[in-house]
């Protein structure tokens, strides 16, 4: 197929895709939360607040900046005649071989759709690849990282780091009412203590996390539980990280991705800070439904190990460098 005829074919594949992803997109993140009922509703209201078709037609559309490899056109061409093992495979060699953001996507996606047996779903798995996208600024593994991975109002485990890449979100969807919805979640966050939930009262001046600026402490009891027990330790170092080599460098590395440079080194330094660059053979037990013979929660290593590093990455070798 000539690469005209494949841009037309994915043409039409997203257009016949948009409209049916909608709804299956509130599904989706919607099921990923199912620690309780209550998340699963609040994100529907948001999404209708928000206008999700609308949203996704705009992420779609930004999406398309992005150059596509030939593992993608291969992968999502003629998906009748594929199996789903070669179609992960193209995707992984897409994202790990070219930096295709597009692969990245649907790897992250797939890794949320296959729970193996005896695991909760995998959020763990699928956030190194929805991570590899949203850094080189990729709207959609932006919003599937924060509602499918880090979104959950009955752990509030990650919304730091949801209420980061809700920041970055915001840049490329200005005008739109997905804003307004960052809006919404920031202020359940900061009205109450996130431990015991204290309100602010005439002699109660709830006070935040100097880090990142986000969660509520009544008082240094409640933040000390909060920093260890909790680890919100780690989920304020990754947020560290993020504001000082991606932030400033966000808009650059987009740019250098979307034009296809072979070399990004302020890309490759953010990786190797995140530990997405760590080899595998440090994190093979993250592939196994139990540790040390108890069942594993994959919500419990969302926000990093102790020094704001993941606990699972992506791909050693950046692909430049590997490519013929
Ligand atoms: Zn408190
Ligand atoms: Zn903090």
């Amino acid at each position: 197929m000539g690469r005209k005829q494949k841009l037309r074919q994915e043409k039409r594949n997203i257009k016949n895709k948009v409209a049916a992803t909608a709804a299956a997109e509130v599904t989706t993140a919607a099921d990923a939360t199912t620690d309780s009922t209550e998340d699963a509703i609040v994100y529907a209201d948001a999404a209708k607040k928000q206008g999700t078709v609308e949203v996704l037609e705009k992420a779609e559309a930004l999406e398309n900046q992005f150059p596509k490899s030939d593992m993608y056109f291969q992968a999502t061409a003629d998906t009748d005649n594929i199996t789903g093992k070669e179609q992960y495979e193209l995707f992984k060699q897409g994202a790990k071989e070219h930096g295709c953001v597009h692969s990245m996507y649907l790897w992250g996606k797939t890794m949320l759709a296959h729970t193996p047996d005896g695991m909760l779903m995998p959020v763990h798995l699928a956030l190194p690849w929805f991570l590899e996208g949203a850094i080189r600024g990729s709207s959609k593994c932006m919003m599937s990282l924060m509602w499918e991975v880090y979104f959950s109002k009955a752990d509030r485990k990650a919304d730091a780091l949801q209420d980061y890449w809700g920041k970055i979100t915001k840049k490329y969807h200005s005008g739109t009412s997905l804003v307004d919805s960052m809006k919404i979640l920031k202020c359940s966050v900061t009205r109450k203590c996130v431990i015991c939930s204290k309100t602010d009262t005439k002699t109660l001046t709830l006070q935040q996390c100097q880090g990142c600026s986000v969660y509520c402490y009544c008082g240094e009891g409640c933040q000390a539980i909060h920093w260890e027990e909790r680890k919100h330790r780690n989920e304020c170092k990754q947020v560290h990280i993020l504001n000082k080599y991606h932030k400033p460098y966000a808009k650059e590395i987009r740019d250098a991705v979307i034009r296809g440079d072979k070399e990004i080194p302020s890309l490759e330094k953010l990786r190797y800070k995140l530990g997405l660059t760590r080899p595998q053979g440090e994190y093979d037990e993250f592939f196994e439904p139990t540790h040390n013979g108890n069942p594993f929660n994959p919500r419990d290593c969302l926000t990093g190990r102790d020094d704001g590093t993941l606990w699972v990455g992506s791909f050693p070798n950046s692909p430049i460098g590997t490519q013929s």
